[in-house]
């Protein structure tokens, strides 16, 4: 396998590859965290750009959606652990062992990695890389440092990015940025919809609790699906717009964006060349976010994040909050949910506030859910969250904010 730097023409010319490059990047133990669109395109880049030492984990198993862009795997391959695929096809290909499928493991398993680079899809999972980077992090010893090439695509947009965990921005430092769910104004759907997303909106936020309540819509239920299907079609008819299929309630519902498999390319081949410029020194690496912008145009801009000192996860600082002393733990519950992006956060003082698990104690903790926060703990009380999305528990200080008619008796 000569073809690696068999020519110079494509980097500086004051660059002259040696064959310490060489071994430097055969040796690198690299971590990729996902084997889809992304997943499949690093691997190939790695092993074409000379890595022999990488790792792969991936919890999914093959599908026949997958096939159109995860070009290591074969119909044959459907159902089969991408992980463990993808690894099989990359090393027959070049005919030696360059990468090894993995589970889950422990923390300290983790230290023997000298890259990660992540093709993930989740915010969950980018958190949950990013947490347990900085959590090996001893700050005595800079050969803990692991660095993060992290890659992300939706449509045409896409981003990578390199974080120095404790160093530079981490996961969390940006989470203001990530994106949620794309949403429409009630009075566009009700009064004024153009797009068939809006018809589909109107049908799944407003007819859907008229007929059945509090009830949500299961996005794996096909009766489900077929309902909103059925009223987004016939609300859309009094509007003239067309175009609302299956496929597109399902997008819409479950916010799906289109994987297109050029756009994991680009950002999987510059996740790559970031690689081999951390690894070897050879030119500088990005500092520290690229930005592909497809969708309007295209564009692509570069700019450095800031660490937040503020940072929860990274940084010095504690959370905390400010918040009316009456508002209830539910309504609470969903205003931390939303802030820290957490999926079923629990929290406790010296005492169970609200514990999600075990049942036991959740059906013991559930009264409180109805109790305003002052009856739970005391204003400037710490209290701790934790949450399955989380590497490390959140200490939020709880202020309740100043009404008015108090401070101005
Ligand atoms: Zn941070």
């Amino acid at each position: 396998m000569e073809v690696f730097y068999t020519t110079k023409s494509a980097f500086d010319p004051d660059f002259a590859p040696d064959k310490n490059i060489k071994d430097q990047v055969a040796k690198t133990r690299v971590l990729v965290i996902g084997a889809g669109g992304l997943g499949c395109e690093i691997l190939k880049n790695l092993v074409m750009n000379g890595f022999r030492a990488i790792d792969v984990i991936d919890m999914d198993t093959i599908e026949l959606s997958n096939l159109n862009r995860q070009f290591l795997f074969r119909d044959v391959d459907i159902g089969k652990a991408k992980a463990i695929t993808a690894a099989a096809f990359v090393n027959s290909r070049v005919g030696e062992v360059c990468v090894t499928p993995i589970q889950d493991k422990d923390k300290q398993f983790y230290r023997q990695f000298n890259l990660v680079i992540c093709g993930l899809d989740s915010i969950e999972a980018r958190r949950w890389v990013s947490g347990m980077f900085i959590d090996l992090v001893d700050d005595q010893d800079p050969t803990t440092m692991i660095p993060i090439i992290d890659g992300g695509t939706e449509g045409f947009r896409g981003q990578s990015r390199i974080i120095l965990p404790s160093l530079s921005a981490c996961h969390e430092c940006s989470s203001g940025m990530h994106s949620s769910k794309k949403t429409y104004p009630i009075c566009t759907i009700s009064n004024t919809p153009r797009l068939p997303e809006h018809c589909i909106e109107y049908a799944s936020v407003i007819l859907w609790p008229k007929e059945f309540g509090e009830q949500k819509v299961d996005t794996d239920n096909i009766a489900d699906i077929n309902w909103i299907l059925e009223n987004a079609v016939n609300y859309s008819k009094k509007f003239g717009i067309s175009g609302i299929d299956f496929s597109l309630v399902l997008g819409v519902l479950k916010n799906i964006v289109p994987a297109i498999a050029s756009t994991n390319a680009i950002i999987a081949a510059s996740c790559v060349n970031e690689a081999i410029k951390l690894v070897s020194g050879c030119n500088p690496f990005l500092d520290n976010y690229m930005l592909y912008v497809g969708d309007t145009g295209l564009y692509s801009h570069t700019f450095t994040l800031e660490k937040n000192p503020d940072c929860f996860v990274c940084g010095n600082a504690k959370a905390s909050i400010e918040i009316p002393k009456s508002t209830k733990l539910e309504e609470f519950i969903e205003i931390i949910k939303d802030r820290f992006q957490l999926k079923k956060p629990s929290l406790r003082t010296d005492k169970n506030i609200y514990m999600q698990a075990p049942p036991t104690l959740e059906l013991k903790c559930r009264p409180n859910l109805e109790k305003a926060l002052f009856e739970l703990f005391e204003s400037g009380n710490s209290v701790t969250v934790t949450d399955s999305t989380l590497t490390t528990s959140i200490l939020l200080t709880v202020d309740f904010a100043q009404v008015r008619s108090q401070t101005n008796p």
